[in-house]
């Protein structure tokens, strides 16, 4: 059996709250709350649900550009969290990270040849004359035109924006890219067009993606697994296909329903959720879902539900899985 690109055992992520005129730790907010998967090399797993659930934490984590509080991020067997600075800055081309605005992440006063290859000077990864080359190169993989080489960050369109911050994390050549809602600020017409750039550089490159989205019709399209977080945790994780087909826990179901139906003759019964997500400062006890599921019973406030496989490669935490 070959060894997954990405192991994430009991990751926890927990932010301190200071309080009182000492500015002492009085909680913490609880952004990444015990989450457990791999990803094997090639995957598209897609993480999804409401925002504030920690989905984007979850992200920068696994890349250690947030510290983790416990647990394991192993990239190849190496665990990212316990490398030096220098070795993980050795490590970094491999691992990249594709932003929701692209707009914010580049700096209007340098150009794009600058923009996209700045990385690769810094790591001394070609020669200063092979750049231009190089970045030519991606910006054609991208969809751009060589010759938006010298152009400034706003003479370009969101989607094209969007096609620079791939660019940037391409030319690294990296093998693992998280990309954080990478479509959710682009027009419906143009999400379509990014997300088929992503599924085609995948299949050429054999890339491995983590997906971030608050939307499982994003998903759907390119990723072949997907877990479903809230709160901090994980409640469910399958294939796509399973997943759309066979949801087990009431708040993917509840997701799910909320995705338009193309079908005029096909009613779909939309799940509304009462109630705003709970503070992740203050979760709520047993099943964190519980003060808005619409199953709930009173073990649910009591007992936290285990995350167990239920079917083949399908993970969910529910004491009442796929009874309703
Ligand atoms: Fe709903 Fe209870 Fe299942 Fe939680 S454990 S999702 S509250 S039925």
């Amino acid at each position: 059996m070959t060894e997954p690109l990405l192991e994430v055992n009991h990751l926890k992520k927990y932010f301190p709250i200071q309080g009182g005129i000492m500015q002492r730790t009085v909680g913490h907010v609880r952004a990444v709350d015990d989450i457990t998967f791999t990803l094997n090399k090639g995957e598209a797993l897609g993480l999804v649900g409401e925002s504030g659930c920690g989905k984007s934490t979850t992200g920068r984590t696994i890349l250690r550009l947030l510290e983790k509080t416990e647990g394991t991020v192993k990239f190849k067997g190496t665990d990212l969290h316990e490398l030096s600075r220098k070795e993980l800055r050795a490590m970094r081309p491999k691992m990249q990270l594709v932003f929701q605005d692209p707009y914010s992440s580049l700096n209007p006063r340098i150009n794009v040849g600058t923009a996209i290859g700045e990385a690769l000077v810094d790591h001394g990864l070609v020669s200063k004359h092979e750049i231009r080359d190089r970045v030519k190169e991606i910006l054609s993989i991208c969809g751009l035109a060589p010759y938006h080489i010298d152009r400034y960050p706003h003479e370009f369109s969101g989607g094209q924006r969007q096609r620079i911050g791939i660019a940037r994390a391409l030319i690294m050549n990296p093998e693992f890219i998280v990309a954080d809602e990478p479509v959710s600020a682009l027009d419906v017409s143009i999400q379509a067009q990014i997300i088929n750039l992503l599924s085609d550089l995948q299949e050429q490159k054999n890339l491995t993606y983590l997906f971030i989205s608050h939307d499982l019709s994003v998903v759907e399209h390119l990723c072949n697994r997907i877990g479903v977080m809230y709160l901090g945790s994980m409640v469910e994780m399958a294939p796509r296909e399973e997943l759309f087909a066979r949801p087990l826990h009431p708040y993917t179901k509840a997701l799910l329903s909320a995705i338009p139906v193309p079908d005029p003759t096909r009613k779909s019964e939309r799940i509304v959720l009462q109630g705003d997500i709970p503070s992740p400062a203050n979760p709520p006890s047993g099943c964190k879902f519980h003060t808005r599921c619409p199953f709930a019973k009173e073990i649910c406030k009591q007992q936290v539900p285990k995350y167990e496989e239920m079917a083949s490669n399908h993970f969910v935490a529910c004491h009442f899985a796929g009874e309703f």
